[in-house]
């Protein structure tokens, strides 16, 4: 087989499965996107509090350009870490009540640099089934033994850490899963892990900004402290980036053997200055007002969806996902909405498991409570 003959059979392979994958490029942003002129409500964005488009976020990142130029000019570990990314860092650590928080570009680095750096050979990773590519991808490339426990069993994840270790133990799990939207029994996941020593790391990529008080996530309304939480800013805080919270001690662990850090360009100082402006915000009465709009949209969404033929989730986050099963259906039905004006986005196999193809739908505090109704009805009338 050539080079050529194997791409070929790739592709053919996921097409013959209605797997193939595309982007669109589109316009706008917030509440609505633009399609070759046409406009659609967007229900597939993560930007569930709408920020992205924040006046006052908007203007700090170009006064933090105007002050500190575009880019970092080099990894933080040369002259890439600036008193920006400092305050940030600071303000983020005394929010969530860690000692330390450290920047990453994304969270997709984030989980790499982290599983890469903790662990080793003798060790062993048990996260639940469905955890995020980035954090599934970064154990099984991990020379530590990779275990998957059925999703929110805790007590599946007590039996499988009481398993004999030589190494150290981490399980790993979300606040808020990426596909399901449902809520990870933290406390429960916590106390199994405490039982057998082993370290608890908690993704809270969909959680924070838009759960508990002040924005804190699953794990501050849940009242359980992870050893290490990671939160992403590329959703709820809608712009992008990360941040691991730990410990004094696991931080400069991470500055010496956290490679995405150590060889990487930081972000950019301007980005680290709307990122503080989005944090004020989340911590203000203006977030908790746009926690409350989109708590009220899936409320409304919920009630209405339950006479519709599709299977929900346990859901009560802005991802709402109603699941049809077959990809061929999935897709019928996310055009069907598209030819109502309502970008929606089938998600297929491999990125959820197989025969649970699905529309994932996400609410925003942008939307008006019509959208909601719209999207409701157009529903309603694809179901028939
Ligand atoms: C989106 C997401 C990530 C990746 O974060 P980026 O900043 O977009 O790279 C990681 N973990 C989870 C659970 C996510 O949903």
């Amino acid at each position: 087989m050539t080079w050529q003959q194997r791409i070929d059979a790739a592709l053919e392979e996921r097409r013959a499965a209605d797997a193939f994958r595309t982007r669109t490029a589109v316009e706008g942003g917030g509440r609505f996107l633009i399609r070759d002129t046409r406009r659609f409500c967007n229900f597939s964005s993560n930007d569930y509090l709408g920020l992205s488009q924040h006046p006052a976020i908007i203007r700090a990142w170009q006064q933090g350009a105007e002050s500190w130029g575009v880019g970092s000019g080099g990894s933080g570990h040369v002259t890439g870490y600036t008193t920006a990314h400092q305050a940030l860092e600071e303000q983020l650590a005394d929010w969530l009540g860690y000692p330390r928080a450290l920047l990453f570009i994304s969270g997709f680095a984030a989980n790499q640099a982290l599983i890469a750096a903790l662990m080793g050979e003798e060790d062993r990773i048990v996260a639940d089934r469905l955890s995020h590519a980035s954090l599934l991808e970064a154990a099984s490339l991990s020379p530590a033994q990779l275990r998957r426990f059925p999703h929110n069993d805790a007590a599946q994840l007590n039996t499988l850490l009481a398993k004999s270790c030589d190494g150290q133990q981490l399980a790993v799990t979300e606040g808020v899963f990426s596909m399901d939207g449902d809520s990870a029994p933290l406390a429960e996941l916590h106390a199994a892990a405490r039982e057998h020593n082993a370290w608890l790391l908690v993704d809270d990529a969909h959680g924070i900004g838009v759960l508990g008080e002040e924005g804190r996530g699953s794990a501050a309304s849940q009242g359980v402290k992870p050893d290490l939480l990671i939160v992403t800013f590329g959703k709820g805080f809608g712009i992008s980036g990360a941040a691991v919270l730990c410990s004094e001690s696991v931080a400069d662990y991470l500055l010496q053997f956290a490679r995405h850090l150590i060889y990487s360009t930081s972000m950019p100082p301007a980005q680290a200055v709307a990122l503080q402006a989005a944090l004020q915000v989340i911590r203000s009465d203006e977030g908790e007002q746009h926690r409350q709009t989109l708590a009220v949209h899936i409320q409304r969404f919920r009630a209405g969806v339950r006479e519709l033929p599709w299977r929900m989730t346990d859901s009560q986050s802005a991802i709402q996902p109603l699941i049809v099963g077959e990809n061929s259906r999935a897709l019928r039905l996310a055009q069907q909405l598209r030819d109502r004006g309502m970008w929606v986005t089938a998600i297929r196999p491999p990125t959820v498991p197989a025969g649970t193809a699905r529309l994932r739908l996400t609410l925003t505090a942008a939307h008006h409570t019509q959208d909601i109704d719209d999207l409701l009805e157009a529903l309603h009338d694809a179901g028939e």
